[in-house]
């Protein structure tokens, strides 16, 4: 047992004390893990467009001061009262949707939309005692997702907490604490393109191109790639993307672009930008009598969705999930083993790395849309 447990910790965190101002490192006390928690020493945290979201705060409510972060990975290092599937020394991927194991939703096979820990953008605190375990001087700082990983340790709901490999490098596998597997899951869980078909992705970020990657695993012989940023798209030849999109070059919405290049609308799309219009053409786009579209991205929080009931009428589908529809403690073990046996590359995702103390140059390299992923390193 670590000779910090059952202490407060006092550690570095980055905490996010306005809307769209730097992060500030700062010593935080870290409580002691309460029943069903564990504490985690962070060792690489990475930076998803979630994370920006709810630092903006533009289209999303404020909370703050808040410690953000939830793609991540760490090693336990105290477990509270009731823990019993982990235990100090195990290797973890925190993940911002939780899998209680007992309810409605755990028990089908069709869900990961755990009633007690399904993600909650709004809830700062844990569960248990609904406070936080963070403070300044006595002051609480509000946790984020239920994850927090921008602290060299962070305290979790065990539901929340994904048991992994001990010999799979954490400075790779933290993106599929989020990014890869929402993305890749997408696809390959709720898209569910057949051999031969044809697969738009709308946002060629890590999460967009992970999609891709599920889409070229699954056999689609077209993968088109719709984007703003026109620097995406070699990048995202290495991710099997055959054709690029650009609603900007185009006058006619994009829908419109990709009906007339497929013959009517591809099998398949995903959407992975955040973006009202974008969903909307995701949807559209999709090929009457047997198109799937899939929402990965995160709306503005007033965003509503409009499209003719006649697009439903003439069979196409509208879906959305989170985290792929991975159940996070019975399936991301799975999904980093198919890593460590080399079925999956996370190597391309990572296009930067930073020390912690230089966090802030994360948010810079994805508001600039230069990064795919940023791996931040604790030590
Ligand atoms: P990112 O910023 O790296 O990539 C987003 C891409 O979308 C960028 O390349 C951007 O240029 C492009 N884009 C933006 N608006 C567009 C538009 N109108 N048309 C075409 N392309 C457009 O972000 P990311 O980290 O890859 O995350 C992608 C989205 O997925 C975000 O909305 C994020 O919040 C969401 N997300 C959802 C889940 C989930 O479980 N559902 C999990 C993680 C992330
Ligand atoms: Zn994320």
């Amino acid at each position: 047992m670590a000779a910090t447990a059952g202490q407060v910790i006092v550690c570095k965190a980055a905490v996010a004390w306005e809307a769209g101002k730097p992060l500030v490192l700062e010593d935080v006390e870290v409580a002691p893990p309460q029943k069903m928690e564990v504490r985690i020493k962070i060792l690489y945290t990475s930076l998803c467009h979630t994370d920006v979201y709810f630092w903006e705060a533009k289209g999303q409510n404020p909370v703050f001061p808040r410690i953000l972060g939830h793609e991540a990975g760490g090693i336990v290092e105290s477990v509270g009262e009731g823990v019993t599937d982990l235990a100090p020394g195990d290797h973890v991927l925190p993940v911002f949707t939780g899998e209680c194991k007992e309810c409605a939703h755990c028990k089908s096979e069709e869900s990961n939309m755990c009633d007690l820990l399904r993600i909650n953008t709004d809830r700062g605190v844990m569960l248990h005692d609904a406070k936080s375990r963070f403070s300044i001087n006595g002051k609480p700082i509000y946790h984020f997702l239920g994850t927090s990983t921008f602290s060299e340790y962070t305290v979790i709901h065990v539901g929340c907490v994904a048991k992994i490999n001990p010999l799979a490098p954490l400075d790779k596998v933290c993106i599929m604490s989020c990014g890869f597997c929402t993305g890749f899951g997408a696809t390959v869980n709720v898209a569910k393109p057949k051999r031969g078909s044809s697969v738009a992705i709308f946002g060629l970020g890590a999460v967009g191109l992970a999609a891709a990657e599920g889409a070229r695993v699954s056999g689609a012989s077209r993968i088109i790639g719709v984007d703003i940023n026109p620097s995406r798209f070699e990048q995202a030849k290495k991710f099997g993307v055959t054709e690029f999109v650009n609603p900007k070059d185009h006058k006619k919405p994009v829908q419109e672009v990709i009906a007339a290049i497929t013959d009517g609308g591809v099998d398949r799309s995903v959407e992975c930008t955040g973006n009202i219009d974008a969903m909307i053409s995701a949807f559209e786009c999709v090929h009457d009598g047997w198109g799937v579209a899939v929402l990965v991205g995160v709306p503005h929080k007033e965003a509503t969705f409009r499209t003719h009931p006649g697009n439903f009428l003439n069979e196409r589908t509208l879906k959305g999930t989170f985290f792929g529809n991975y159940k996070p403690r019975s399936d991301l073990p799975g999904v980093v083993e198919k890593y460590m046996n080399k079925e999956l590359e996370l190597e391309k995702f990572i296009t930067h790395e930073v020390p912690f103390s230089e966090i802030n140059k994360a948010f810079d390299y994805m508001l600039k849309g230069e990064s795919l992923r940023c791996i931040i390193r604790m030590e």
